[in-house]
């Protein structure tokens, strides 16, 4: 049956790629269908159950400054926030929250469910419609077609995915649900490069059959013996501590010289080290088995007992991950202090899965050969929600733009981890699955999380997924720092009115000309706070307060306290993005034959015309493509060649 109704949009998928991108489509105003499996799956978390991370989370927040999804829903579901790498720079500095699974999934859906030009409705695709070059939609199990201007795909670790545990294998795209294998086929039948990755999750323990007092209690930030106690993190720029249910610590116990031994013995019945699984696991993010095997001068690991939520007593061993067999897992498991007498609610197992190659995306993640179909998610050869999510508010909005008929938006390495993932993905493809860090990023001064907003809301805005709620919000807040910064900048203080103490604290010895109260918060060792103190507060806290900074007052006086530490670094890296960015942002023809370009090497000829890539700064990042290569390609491209 041909759907009486035409969209702008499918989405199919609805996992953290696919609700991202469905909701983007939708808020620019698109006519948006999310297929899916099972509406009743929609967020669901197919491992661990906590969101962000370092570099993961600056992503998340990045998703969060254009109107996504995710962060809002960690602050509806997250039972334990911490802010990693707290003492360090502020540029490295991430949230990492715990979720109750099914909070997490009853945010998501309910977001969903109210949006705007979005319809959901539960089938798996089993085919896409191609004419000529250009999807036209997609087709049911049961044989509906739903017709389409757009098709985005998100179907996570689905095509043809292989479930593992120890010698035993079945078709399964995710513990419980059914594998994608109809639209795995149809895909090779397109003939888009592809190949197989592997990841696994670890065995579930029923918390009633833990024993936590032979375990270390890990409290989260906020919480009674946490760091900040009273202070609870949170992660949207929307959100509010308010919206976090109830806060549960996390528990640590650790592997031993047995669990090892019992992991040892278990090798010769392991699919990953007698060749049963074939596809590319992911390096940091190891099973047991693996990290046993590779590091076998280490006698012990940690491993963070994670609840799943507050109605549930699962708990996530977070670091075994495994698909050894059964009795393997049972007994590695009660070797450990603390889980003597655990039961195992799930068992662990690894999945295999086709992914397409990346490289063989345009850079708005549209794909070369078939019009109008765009993929994002682990689809792409990444692992992660939050690497998801990022893809599939990219993918929605550039599906969006082609409707309506607009140039894709393309954000920059220097602008976002969106870009630096989308650029590391189509310039050099993955050979194992692919996570966010920060040291992927040249330019991460100016890519922190704190900023994420300052970075990407006007963007988004401008592109249509911003409501008028958010946006307000960040005006506010945007004016309430640069009114800050400026009132700073235009008060001026004679040390000497300073009491003696406080001007040697501030400024050290022999100082005496007038200093500004932005120059004096460069100082080492002055913060905001010291300033409000300074001569009882005549100069520096008459008009600031929390009724004048209002409901933003932290993150503004973050925003103020980093733009001065840091602005001569910032102003540093911002002069290096511009010297880059002609030849980052040069576009290469289309049609530019590169094996004519006789200045090249064949090897990088050959490299260049397979990949093709659209700008010089692209070029530039492709493996064996040498900076001496980009030179002559310059200079032929200056010459008219
Ligand atoms: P998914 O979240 O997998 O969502 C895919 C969605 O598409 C599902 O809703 C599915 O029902 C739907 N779908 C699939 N095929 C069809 C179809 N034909 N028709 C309709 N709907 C379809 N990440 C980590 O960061 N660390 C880990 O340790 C880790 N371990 C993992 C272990 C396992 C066993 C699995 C399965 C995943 C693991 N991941 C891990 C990865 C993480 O779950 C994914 O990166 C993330 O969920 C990918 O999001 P996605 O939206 O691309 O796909």
């Amino acid at each position: 049956m041909l759907y009486p109704q035409e969209f702008d949009v499918i989405v199919v998928g609805g996992g953290h790629a696919g609700t991202e991108a469905a909701l983007a489509a939708a808020r620019m105003g698109c006519k948006t269908l999310l297929l899916t499996h099972n509406i009743e799956t929609l967020g669901q978390m197919s491992c661990n159950p906590s969101i962000g991370g370092i570099g993961k989370g600056h992503l998340v927040k990045e998703v969060d400054a254009m109107g996504g999804a995710m962060a809002l829903a960690t602050d509806r579901g997250g039972i334990q926030f911490r802010i990693l790498n707290s003492s360090k720079g502020p540029a490295v500095r991430a949230t990492r929250a715990q979720a109750d699974r099914i909070l997490y999934k009853a945010a998501i859906r309910e977001m969903l469910e109210n949006q705007p030009n979005l319809w959901l409705f539960q089938q798996a695709v089993d085919d896409l419609m191609v004419e000529g070059e250009r999807v036209v939609g997609a087709v049911t199990q049961i044989g509906i077609q739903f017709r389409a201007r757009a098709v985005v795909l998100t179907v996570g670790t689905f095509l043809d995915g292989k479930i593992h545990v120890g010698l035993r294998n079945h078709a399964g795209g995710r513990a419980g649900d059914p594998p994608s294998m109809s639209l795995s086929a149809r895909l090779k039948e397109l003939q888009l490069p592809q190949g197989r990755l592997k990841t696994g999750t670890p065995p579930r323990i029923d918390g009633r059959s833990i024993d936590f007092s032979q375990c270390t209690e890990q409290p989260g930030d906020g919480m009674p013996g946490g760091v900040n106690e009273g202070v609870l993190p949170v992660f949207s720029f929307r959100g509010h501590a308010s919206l976090h249910p109830r806060q549960v610590p996390c528990w640590v116990t650790h592997t031993n010289q047995r669990t090892h031994d019992i992991i040892r013995s278990g090798f010769d019945r392991s699919p990953m080290f007698t060749g049963k699984i074939e596809g590319v696991g992911p390096r940091y993010c190891p099973s047991v088995e693996d990290k046993i095997n590779r590091f076998a001068d280490k006698d012990s690991h940690q491993i963070f007992l994670e609840p799943e939520g507050l109605t549930t007593h699962e708990y996530y061993p977070n670091g075994i991950s495994t698909s050894l067999p059964f009795d393997i897992q049972y007994a590695l498991v009660r070797s450990m202090k603390g889980l003597e007498n655990a039961h195992i609610l799930r068992p662990g197992y690894a999945i295999e899965y086709d992914y397409f190659d990346p490289r063989a995306l345009k850079s708005s993640f549209e794909t070369r050969q078939i019009q109008g179909l765009f993929f994002a998610g682990q689809i792409n050869g990444t692992t992660g929600y939050e690497e998801a999510a990022a893809q599939g508010l990219f993918a929605g909005i550039n599906a969006g733009l082609q409707v309506r008929g607009q140039g894709p938006w393309l954000p920059g390495r220097d602008e976002a981890y969106l870009g630096v993932l989308i650029d590391d993905l189509i310039t050099k493809g993955v050979t194992e699955p692919y996570r966010m860090f920060t040291s992927r990023a040249e330019f991460r001064l100016q890519l922190r999380e704190d900023n994420a907003d300052m970075r990407l809301t006007e963007v988004g805005r401008a592109l249509g997924v911003v409501d008028d709620a958010q946006w307000d919000a960040f005006n506010r807040k945007r004016d309430a720092v640069s009114r800050e910064t400026e009132r700073l900048k235009a008060t001026w203080v004679n040390p000497r009115i300073l009491p003696q103490s406080e001007a040697e604290r501030v400024l050290g010895k022999g100082i005496d000309h007038e200093y500004n109260l932005f120059d004096l918060l460069r100082r080492p060792g002055v913060d905001y706070a010291s300033l409000l103190g300074m001569d009882g507060g005549k100069y520096a806290s008459a008009d600031v307060s929390r009724e004048t900074l209002g409901d933003a007052h932290d993150a503004v006086v973050e925003q103020v306290e980093i733009a001065a530490k840091y602005s001569g670094y910032i102003d540093r890296q911002k002069e290096e993005v511009q010297r880059a960015a002609h030849y980052e942002n040069l576009r290469l023809p289309a049609d530019l034959d590169y094996m004519q370009v006789a200045a090249l090497s064949i090897e990088v000829r050959q490299k260049l015309q397979k990949h093709r890539p659209e700008t010089l700064g692209q070029a530039s990042r492709i493996s064996g493509v040498t900076p001496a290569a980009v030179s002559l390609l310059m200079i032929h491209l200056k010459k008219g060649g």
